[in-house]
């Protein structure tokens, strides 16, 4: 195991509510880390000791924007590389954006994220999103730019260019994505989705944590809960091989959750995330603690 990112989803609120978001991210979502359990999970991090980067995002992290800076600096003060991953809705004109990023600079970052697509913007080549990438150049910030494709766009390039209908473009059918895009998209059978495309169980690499405490190898899928059990803890005790859903996930892909758990199941579907959530939605109840928190399954906290 080699946990080298710990990425913060500061906050689950985000001023925009995008068809394709895992996180279901959405102005009527809640809640915060205080920097207390920020300072916390540094500590703990430094406990692991091979973590490297500490992520802030959400949601939009910048809605909390005093709060990501002192966090960004507490990390920064215990010697790790610290990044942002934003959707840029600030980018008002580009002094403004600047006037944002200063504070930024002055702590230091080591990479800044900005999603910049038409899943976000009807015009990426003239959105606020590329007023902060412009902002960030000037300041010399390490800015780049997150992509993706509106699935049926990257649909018919897939048509024009290998004559096959493939569904691509970065878009994972997971949250509320599977609410919203599904329709119409080329399906394939079940019992073809053998293993996860993204991530890599064994080594872990990076976890998410959410301010309920929930840590998430992928969004939903929890490794425990660190307002519960030390972080570190959790880390060293973790075994993928005897977890009730990662450990089916490592041997067979999500269908091998419909074939343990004997799963209701459409005959096919879009991706393999696709049948993951939409089995992991049947085992909620089964597994409350791994498959968590509500948010992540479109429940809103009232
Ligand atoms: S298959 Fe499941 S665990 Fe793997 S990336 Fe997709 S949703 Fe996440």
């Amino acid at each position: 195991m080699n946990l080298t990112g710990l990425h913060f989803l500061l906050t689950y609120t985000c001023n925009y509510e995008c068809d394709h978001c895992f996180t279901w991210g959405s102005p009527f979502a809640s809640g915060t880390f205080t920097l207390n359990e920020i300072r916390e999970v540094c500590d703990e991090a430094e406990k692991i000791g091979t973590v490297e980067i500490i992520f802030f995002e959400g949601g939009e992290p910048f809605l909390y924007y005093p709060i990501m800076l002192k966090g960004m600096e507490i990390a920064k003060q215990r010697g790790f590389k610290v990044g942002i991953v934003t959707n840029g809705y600030f980018g008002t004109a580009l002094e403004d954006a600047t006037e944002w990023l200063v504070a930024i600079k002055k702590i230091g970052i080591d990479a800044l994220s900005v999603s910049n697509d038409e899943l976000h913007y009807d015009d990426p080549k003239n959105s606020c999103a590329t007023i902060v990438a412009e902002a960030a150049r000037k300041l010399g910030l390490p800015v780049d730019f997150l992509n993706l494709e509106k699935p049926e766009d990257s649909l018919e390039k897939s048509m024009k260019e290998k004559g096959e209908p493939i569904v691509g473009g970065g878009v994972r059918f997971k949250g509320r994505a599977v609410e919203k895009l599904v329709e119409g998209l080329p399906r394939k059978p079940w019992d073809s989705f053998n293993e996860c495309p993204d991530e890599d169980f064994e080594k872990l690499g990076r976890v998410h944590l959410d301010s309920l405490g929930y840590i998430h190898i992928c969004q939903g899928v929890t490794l425990g809960n660190f307002k519960k059990t030390p972080l570190s803890e959790i880390v060293r005790g973790y075994r993928p091989q005897s977890e009730p859903i990662i450990g089916l996930l490592m041997t067979g892909g999500p269908a091998e959750l419909v074939r343990k758990y004997n799963l209701e199941h459409e005959d096919s579907y879009i991706d393999a995330c696709h049948l993951c959530y939409d089995a992991r939605l049947k085992l909620r109840k089964r597994f409350p603690e791994k498959l968590a928190p509500d948010q992540m399954y479109g429940i809103m906290e009232s």
